[in-house]
């Protein structure tokens, strides 16, 4: 697999699969002159992501099955997001909406608000609740199979994999999300006048619980998409996974006080899902041609 530049009875090497010649590492810069049995930045041990390398942890020696698996998981995940997706944007249209009706009835003179009476579980209710627990249900299965345990790790220590702690702030923040739903679903029936200041207190705590959770739960899912795009290897993806460590998280909290921030950490985590995917698929049909190509 590795290429000697330096044979002068050879042809030209056939094209890297990458657009630039590896001059630098990805994560510290550090300019790199290694030899082909290098595999990692001699600087900061970061892999050298140049798929000319035979580095033992590039999933191009992993079990195919475990391959499968993590493929499944990404697809499971991806039209979890797709539905997630389409469930923002009704919601965000639904509330301009009544932005818009609000308005307009607020500017009719004599119009005094109703009074808020309490209002009973619609069947409405418990259809649109239950489509959010099972897409939560769908999202957590997609990410428990594309964190599935390697069944045989090279013996080359890598990095961290941030495996663990993603599955489990995946799990407190189902758990915590599906919790508060059921929890602010009931309590909103007691309510019968608008809600006092102590009230209010009660809808919103569990909320910024919830969203408090979403930060080490997806710094955790940037980390290991890292992990995963750096054992392609994958240098794009892994050039946009590295920001979002910090940027994803702080989009999908901050970034809901200007409503598209949790889309834009949807949309982002869904582009470097495809980009995982598509690595992830020509390994597997590297290994198995008779696996059947899907479209995504
Ligand atoms: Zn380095």
């Amino acid at each position: 697999m590795t290429t000697s530049p330096g044979s002068a009875d050879l042809p030209a090497p056939p094209p890297r699969l990458i657009a630039q010649p590896l001059s630098i590492c990805i994560n510290c810069k550090y300019p790199l002159h290694a030899p082909p049995e290098q595999t990692r930045c001699p600087e900061c041990g970061t892999p050298i992501l140049d798929p000319n390398l035979d580095s033992p942890e590039f999933l191009r020696f992993a079990d195919t099955d475990y391959l499968r698996t993590l493929r499944t998981g990404i697809r499971i995940a991806l039209v979890g997001y797709t539905i997630e997706v389409l469930r923002s944007f009704y919601t965000f249209a639904a509330g301009i909406y009544g932005l818009i009706l609000g308005f307009q009835i607020g500017r009719n003179p004599g119009h005094t608000p109703p009074t808020p009476t309490p209002q009973p579980l619609t069947i409405v209710d418990f259809i649109t609740f239950s489509v959010a627990v099972l897409l939560m249900l769908l999202l957590l299965a997609g990410w428990w199979k594309l964190t599935t345990p390697e069944p045989t790790p090279p013996d080359i220590a890598s990095k961290p994999d941030h495996r663990a702690p993603a599955r489990v702030w995946m799990l407190i923040y189902a758990v915590a999300w599906i919790g508060t739903s059921i929890f602010t679903m009931l309590y909103m029936t007691t309510i019968t006048s608008t809600p006092t200041p102590s009230q209010m207190l009660i809808i919103m705590l569990p909320e910024f619980l919830v969203l408090g959770i979403a930060i080490p739960m997806y710094i955790y899912i940037m980390l290991y998409m890292k992990w995963i795009a750096m054992r392609l290897p994958d240098r794009s993806a892994y050039s946009l996974a590295r920001p979002l460590v910090w940027a994803a998280p702080l989009l999908a909290t901050v970034g809901a006080c200007i409503l598209v921030g949790p889309l834009a950490t949807v949309i982002l985590t869904v582009y470097l899902l495809f980009k995982l995917h598509k690595g992830i698929s020509a390994l597997v049909e590297a290994r198995d041609p008779s696996d059947a190509t899907y479209p995504i």
